[in-house]
């Protein structure tokens, strides 16, 4: 899931770029990092435990030079997070180098073989095979990008690599499968990396690969081959589109902090995306034969909350399913739709389960964030969130961005379907444009309430995060952001499911958290109040977030306040109450709150 970058230039020292450039890509992965450079003088590896930024300021890379490179920023998967393990590995003659995004399945065999005819490794890791596959074939007098080739159909799994060669030291190599990569062509250089951001200020243009393509880079431009055959493929370069400015943390301590505080204007600029492709993706809604909604993380929890939605408004059943399970127990036919929700689009199960939908002639539907990612440019329609760059690792901007997307397309559904009066679908539409304004007015006060609610219980290790209906995916989510932050565990559940067991865990020590729809949604807050009372008599803490009245009040422990003018901008609100409570908890201790450990924002490995 890492970062990977690499540059060659016409002569000029790029290595302090280099690094730039992995700290761009920072999210992707932080747990070690590295850089292979040639400089005249061979090639040079460095490389160390710690993120990018944090070997800058240990001045790890500092007095480094090179005109051609590649570097890696780590998410380990194989072997532990050390220095050996860090990104680049060498063949055993230090002339290859290797960066390698993703997993080799049969590295095992491999390195086996390897080791049989000689060869000695120097890390755990999955990855270092490539190195030593390719020095084989040099060493057999296969000329470098063949010998690049002929490696990768050995191995199998997941990879986007970057190879250099101190033989060559003009050029680098980059191939990818299931794992992103683009190539961009700047002044004087041409770069690769596994995120367009990487390349923002320097490349106005880019080639992005497909699967199974190899691609030989040198300072003048890049030529693409397929890995299967070795055959040439024409790419058109294009221009690089999107918001890829790096944004600043400002006075705000964690960008966290500060993309929260950009949710309104997020939630705006999903409003107002292109109302033609919602209605677009809204009538493939209610034309295919069987609609499946799927993501991952906080993804799939909006992706819930979509199918939720869309059986509201439209009375269609959308299941959704965890991206990573739907390929076991979905058997696609044509006429199958599947939505699929990613804020990068790079997501491998999400992609996977997207691109097995196509495979068995069905059609696909993305809601993602990054133009031109894999998602955007492989589905049949993308719908595009435009809510920025979002630089700390847990989702919050995009999250709720991309419950505005889904809630648009349920509407237009509710719409075209009859199911929705034109007097219900004004009024709703009302709400949800009504959003940016209503957030704005009541951040402050939620924030405040978080905060203080944060403090109030830092001593619970423990907690249940409850909801029924539309609020069931919101606990879900509330409790994942809790948990990815603090480091305490959280157990989202849909209220309802309390009593058939897990009721058994309340008392004291346990923590509950209970989202409550307002008073409009009747049923469903009275079923939620239930819940409340049925954790109240067994003594656990609790904490509600809603429109309470002073009676139901004096029935819990805390209260964070939402407005409770409406089902669907109080959804929204409590979303933001959640994050608000992860982030202050955290805050309160002492975690690395914009990246937590284990964790890395995009995740493109199986
Ligand atoms: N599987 C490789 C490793 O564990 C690459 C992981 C990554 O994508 O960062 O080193």
């Amino acid at each position: 899931m890492c970062g990977i970058v690499g540059i060659v230039t016409t002569g000029k020292d790029m290595a302090a770029d280099l690094v730039v450039g992995i700290q761009r890509l920072e999210y992707r992965g932080y747990d070690s990092s590295g850089v292979a450079l040639l400089n005249g003088s061979g090639l040079v590896v460095t490389k160390d435990v710690g993120g990018p930024s944090e070997l800058v300021r240990r001045e790890t890379f500092a007095g480094l030079h090179g005109t051609t490179g590649i570097a890696h920023t780590r998410w380990a998967t194989h072997g532990g997070v050390t220095q050996k393990n860090a990104h680049p590995h060498l063949s055993c003659n230090g002339e290859v180098a290797i960066v390698h995004n993703g997993v080799l399945a049969n590295y095992r065999e491999l390195r086996t073989a390897l080791e049989g005819r000689g060869h000695k490794f120097k890390s755990e890791t999955d990855s270092e095979v490539f190195a030593h596959l390719i020095e084989e074939k040099l060493k057999k007098g296969v000329a470098p990008r063949e010998a690049v080739r002929l490696s990768a159909l050995e191995v199998e799994g997941t990879y986007a690599f970057a190879v250099v060669m101190a033989t060559h030291p003009d050029r680098l190599f980059a191939l990818r499968k299931e794992s992103p990569l683009v190539v961009g062509f700047g002044a004087e250089r041409t770069v690769i990396a596994s995120d367009p951001l990487a390349l923002a200020d320097s490349c106005p243009d880019v080639l992005y690969l497909d699967d199974g393509e190899l691609v030989e880079v040198t300072s003048g431009g890049a030529t693409a081959w397929k890995v299967a055959t070795g055959a040439p493929v024409a790419r058109e370069r294009r221009k690089l589109e999107g918001d890829f400015e790096v944004p600043e943390r400002g006075a705000y301590p964690h960008f966290m902090l500060k993309e929260m505080a950009e949710a309104s204007l997020a939630v705006r600029a999903a409003l107002h995306s292109d109302p033609d492709a919602v209605t677009r993706g809204a009538q493939k809604l209610l034309s295919a034969k069987r609609v499946f909604f799927t993501g991952m993380g906080t993804a799939f929890h909006m992706a819930i909350f979509g199918h939720q939605l869309v059986a509201q408004y439209a009375r269609r059943f959308c299941p959704a399913v965890t991206a990573d399970e739907l390929p076991s127990c979905v058997f696609h036919e044509p006429g199958d739709l599947v939505l699929g929700v990613s804020q990068s689009g790079e997501t491998y199960d999400t992609l996977r389960a997207l691109r097995g939908a196509k495979a068995a002639g069905g059609s696909t539907l993305a809601v993602v964030n990054v133009a031109g990612s894999s998602m955007a440019r492989e589905c049949d329609q993308s719908l595009l969130q435009g809510a920025g760059p979002e630089i700390a690792v847990l989702a919050t901007k995009s999250a709720l961005s991309q419950a505005v997307v889904v809630a648009r397309l349920a509407l237009e559904a509710g719409r075209l379907s009859g199911h929705l009066d034109a007097a219900r679908h004004a009024s709703l539409l009302t709400e949800l444009n009504a959003l940016p304004v209503l957030m704005d007015e009541w951040r402050a006060r939620i924030e405040k309430e978080c905060q203080e609610a944060a403090a109030r219980f830092l001593g619970l290790e423990k907690w249940f995060f409850l909801g029924r209906g539309l609020f069931a995916s919101i606990a879900q989510e509330g409790a994942l952001k809790f948990k990815e932050v603090t480091y305490r565990h959280a157990e989202g559940m849909a209220a309802g499911f309390l009593k058939h067991g897990t009721i058994s865990l309340i008392d004291g020590e346990m923590g509950t958290v209970i989202f409550v729809p307002p008073a409009s949604t009747g049923d469903l807050r009275a079923m939620t109040l239930y819940a409340l009372e049925e954790v109240r008599s067994r003594g656990g803490p609790l904490l509600a977030i809603g429109a309470l009245s002073p009676g139901e009040r004096a029935h819990v422990d805390a209260c964070i306040t939402t407005p409770g003018k409406g089902e669907l901008s109080d959804a929204f609100l409590q979303i933001v109450a959640g994050q608000y409570l992860a982030y202050y908890t955290a805050r309160a201790l002492g975690r690395d709150i914009d990246r937590p450990r284990a964790l890395a924002k995009s995740v493109t490995v199986p």
